[in-house]
């Protein structure tokens, strides 16, 4: 069956009233069997697992064709999972342009744990080869990255990661499996921020690591979600099975919309560049025809000319682009990412980043055509 199908028909809550929606079981507790020992729902308390949580990681490891999902309250809680399971002095080699809040993360909370990174331009492989230091154990791609949309190739990473003994995670959070399988081309470790496109909707936060085999580290991570206890609660995971349900539509909707815009905006005079993987022009397009099967997603990043304030201007001008932070709703979304990246940020003062949602795509250019006559105006 194809993905489509899979994500209505796969993994039901089953309930006794045979409801044909899966049922939102919002209980933290559940009933043990008459000997007092054991638990014949299969639930114990909802921490652990729960019926809503259950049925949507079996749905997200067959959707990444992994082994076992576990679901994680945001995407960062699924990021600081991973990172728990390196030991101090380990080093990790991650993406020059990596969504800046893991690099956040890695120096704010776990280098007092002498955990180490080199940051590395993953769309030349042989850099990652020679950045590869002794104690390196993980090397995270990001695929489309964020915001520069520069392509890396999975399969010849993973063939590094696997001759130097490193675990290869790639946060497919932009590209999702409807367009990129991770797992198929060689990963160990998928992570989404579920936030985006498989919420879908700009309404749940949620995180989830998908990995390939059951081995140590998959029970250390299902370990850390139960006793770290930043899960998703039973209503958040009820909503992100519901949105699955409407997930490769979107999606093609989303690819589909960002295809045309981006050749739109290329063609513009206002506009100095278009990153977008599915332009022939894009550096790693070839990569990304190779790697990303149904489309290109719905993301991409513009350079405007005339620097920021045009920019700034270009994004306010901007009727049904809502100027906000965040990707993957049903909504347009632009945004200047600099200001939000904050001092350290090398991402050029006017590019703004935008997350094509799923409108009628020729209201999106005439949006953009009215805004774009106020620069020159
Ligand atoms: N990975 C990517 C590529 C993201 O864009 C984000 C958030 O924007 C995250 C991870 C973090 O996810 P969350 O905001 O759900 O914690």
């Amino acid at each position: 069956m194809q993905l489509a199908t899979r994500l209505i028909h796969e993994h039901k809550v089953s309930h006794e009233s045979r409801a044909v929606t899966p049922p939102l079981i919002l209980s933290t507790t559940f009933e043990r069997g008459e000997n007092g020992t054991d638990y014949p729902g299969g639930y114990l308390y909802s921490r652990y697992d729960t019926p809503n949580r259950h049925s949507l990681e079996l749905k997200l490891a067959s959707m990444e064709a992994g082994t076992e999902a576990i679901c994680f309250s945001s995407g960062l809680a699924a990021s600081a999972a991973l990172f728990q399971t390196l030991k101090p002095g380990d080093h990790l080699i991650l993406a020059d342009d990596t969504y800046f809040a893991i690099r956040s993360q890695l120096d704010q909370l776990f280098s007092a744990y002498q955990i180490s990174y080199t940051l590395t331009d993953l769309t030349h492989p042989s850099r990652v080869e020679n950045a590869i230091q002794p104690n390196t154990r993980m090397i995270w791609a990001e695929t489309p990255s964020n915001p520069l949309l520069k392509i890396s190739d999975i399969e010849a990473i993973a063939n590094i990661a696997k001759s130097k003994n490193c675990i290869l995670v790639v946060d497919n959070t932009w590209a999702t499996p409807y367009s990129t399988n991770p797992i198929i081309l060689g990963a160990d470790i998928v992570l989404h921020s579920t936030t985006k496109y498989l919420g879908g909707h700009c309404d749940l936060l949620g995180g989830v690591l998908i990995c390939k085999e059951q081995n140590e580290r998959t029970t250390f991570l299902r370990n850390i979600q139960k006793l770290g206890g930043a899960v998703p609660s039973a209503f958040d995971c009820w909503l992100l099975n519901r949105s699955l349900s409407t997930f490769s539509a979107r999606m093609n909707l989303h690819c589909n919309n960002a295809l045309e815009l981006a050749l739109y905006l290329e063609s513009r005079a206002e506009i100095e560049k278009v990153f977008y993987p599915g332009l022939p022009s894009h550096p790693q397009h070839l990569i990304a025809l190779k790697q990303m099967k149904n489309g290109f997603g719905g993301m991409m990043s513009i350079l405007v000319k005339g620097g920021q304030s045009n920019a700034l201007k270009l994004a306010g001008n901007l009727q049904l682009f809502t100027h906000a932070t965040s990707l993957g709703g049903v909504e347009s979304l632009i945004e200047h990412r600099k200001s939000v990246e904050g001092p350290g940020s090398a991402t050029p003062d006017h590019l703004l980043r935008i997350s094509v949602g799923i409108e009628a795509i020729q209201d999106l250019i005439d949006d953009f055509n009215q805004a774009l006559k106020t620069l020159s105006a």
